[in-house]
This record gives C-alpha cells, sequence and structure tokens, in this order.
C-alpha cells in the first residue's frame, strides 16, 4: 500500500489498492472465459453422443446458476489465497519478507529442482500435487471436515460445470496447499503456464457426464466414470476412487473402485436440507 506522506495509507492509495482487487479479479475472469466457452461447447457435443445418465442436458441443470458461480468466482478466490500462503511460506520458512526479495524466490523457482529442465518439473508436479491431494482428499471425507467437502458432492446432476464446486477451507487444505508445497520445494511456477489450463479441463472432463471407462488406461489417468463412481453414495463407490489425476494411487492405497459390467448413477448426499444457493452454501459449514 502507498504509503501518504505522514506515513499513514490514505483515501488515495486505498482506492489504488481496490483498483488493484478489480483488475485481479477482472484478469481472471477474463483468462478464465475462453477455455470455459470451449469446454462448453466440446462437452455439448460429447455428451450428446456418449451421455452416461440421460435425460436434462448440462445447461438445463437444476443448480446450474450455483455451478456457474463457483465456476467463475473459485479461480479468483483461490488466486488470493495462493498469494497470501506463498507470502507466508516464504516469511516463516526461508525469512523472506521484502516485495523483492518473494519476487526474486520465486521468479523461476530454487535449489535443485528448479535446475530440472521444465517437462521434468511439470512431471514432479503433477506426481507431488496428486499424492498430496489424494490425502487431503481422504481428509476431507473424515467427519470432522466433511462439512467443508459435503458441497462438491452436493449435485445430484454431475457435470462439467460442476468440476470448481469446492468450499474455499476445502481449497485451501487441497489445491492450494499441494500448489504452495510444491513451490517451496523449489519448483517454478512457469509449470502452471501449461498445467493451469489442461487441470482445469481434466477436470472438467472427469465431472463430464460421459460414459467412458477408458479401458485399460483407466489405471493410468482418471476419467468420467472413475470419478462418477467417487460422486455416488459412500456405501457404493462414494468412499473410494480419492484421487483427481492418477487412479494408481487408489490402487496402491487399496481404494479403487471400478467393478465390472456396472456403472454409476444416483449422485449427491444423504442431508435432505442442503442448501443450493452459493452464498448459503459457503455459509453452511459455519452454521451447522
Ligand atoms: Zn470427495
Ligand atoms: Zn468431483
Amino acid at each position: 500500500m502507498l504509503p501518504t506522506p505522514n506515513g499513514a495509507p490514505g483515501a488515495d492509495s486505498i482506492g489504488q489498492e481496490l483498483l488493484t482487487f478489480f483488475i485481479n479479479v477482472g484478469e481472471t475472469f477474463a483468462k478464465n472465459l475462453p477455455i470455459s466457452l470451449a469446454l462448453a461447447a466440446a462437452f455439448t457435443v460429447l455428451t450428446s453422443a456418449w451421455a452416461r445418465n440421460p435425460g436434462r442436458p448440462w445447461w438445463a441443470k437444476r443448480d446450474l446458476v450455483t455451478d456457474l458461480c463457483y465456476w467463475f468466482f473459485i479461480p479468483v478466490i483461490t488466486r488470493f489465497l495462493r498469494i497470501g500462503l506463498l507470502v507466508v511460506g516464504a516469511a516463516v520458512l526461508f525469512g523472506i519478507t521484502t516485495a523483492n526479495g518473494l519476487v526474486a524466490f520465486y521468479d523461476n523457482g530454487h535449489g535443485p529442482l528448479a535446475a530440472l529442465p521444465l517437462p521434468a518439473q511439470m512431471v514432479l508436479f503433477l506426481i507431488g500435487e496428486d499424492i498430496i491431494l489424494y490425502w487431503t482428499h481422504r481428509y476431507f471425507h473424515g467427519q470432522k471436515m466433511w462439512k467443508y467437502h459435503a458441497v462438491h458432492h452436493s449435485s445430484e446432476q454431475v457435470e462439467w460445470i460442476s468440476a470448481a464446486r469446492f468450499h474455499p477451507v476445502n481449497l485451501f487444505l487441497g489445491s492450494v496447499l499441494a500448489d504452495v508445497v510444491l513451490l517451496l520445494a523449489g519448483i517454478s511456477p512457469n509449470v502452471f503456464v501449461a498445467l493451469g489450463p489442461l487441470t482445469i479441463a481434466h477436470s472438467a472432463f472427469v465431472h463430464a457426464n460421459l460414459d467412458w471407462t477408458l479401458g485399460p488406461l483407466k489405471y493410468v489417468i482418471a476419467g468420467p466414470v472413475f470419478h462418477r463412481w467417487h460422486h455416488t453414495a459412500a456405501d457404493r463407490g462414494g468412499n473410494k476412487n480419492f484421487a483427481a489425476t492418477f487412479p494408481i494411487l487408489d490402487v496402491i492405497f487399496g481404494t479403487f473402485y471400478m467393478p465390472a459390467g456396472q456403472l454409476p448413477d444416483n449422485y449427491g448426499i444423504d442431508e435432505r436440507d442442503y442448501p443450493e444457493s452459493f452464498p448459503a452454501q459457503l455459509a453452511r459449514p459455519f452454521t451447522q
């Protein structure tokens, strides 16, 4: 914040901070829009031919407005949570507290990991991220944390647009934490240039209403049927298939579930009075 001559933040600098905030929000929206339109077009075509659960198309789903709120606001929330945790992490673990120090520290990674070629860093990032996310996801399925994760499972019509339904607490102790741990370990933030859009597209893909099991590749990469089982009731596949990207983690840790000759249906959670609006869902864990 720019100080006034007497050292206190003035109205001008507060205005400037607010302007910067709205520019940041606008940039995040603008970056998200082209990929959203491309995904909407792709899944409109694909789900009309290979729908796992026929019925209403994605654009006519009951809680579409809620999904759209998550889809466009969650990247903004994630961005600010990530910046906050990056700043705190560098200060606590490396004693870096100046703006210039932070830029130099994160600009191109640090230490031995940053010396690796970028594709190798991308592979390490994907593996590291998926291992952290597997365990944080299991943690959020526990009794204490479920209230923050329930929103992800609450939609009864799972579609590609449902992929961003995450409570900020879930994000903070999930993907944001994983990203920051790996950047603090030294991986360059440049991995996000390619992996960012790919991760969004893959996350939309696993939530898409498609009957694709991916055949033998089902152990290699998470697909729609693999993840749709995770959205069924806990006594079916709901407490299985925790991996975001690599199902081999579920095989290793004994939670892989894709029964032969069966396909998933009936999604959602047991709580019948679960709210449907975006603000009510964000408030829900604190009012229970
Ligand atoms: Zn889950
Ligand atoms: Zn999901």
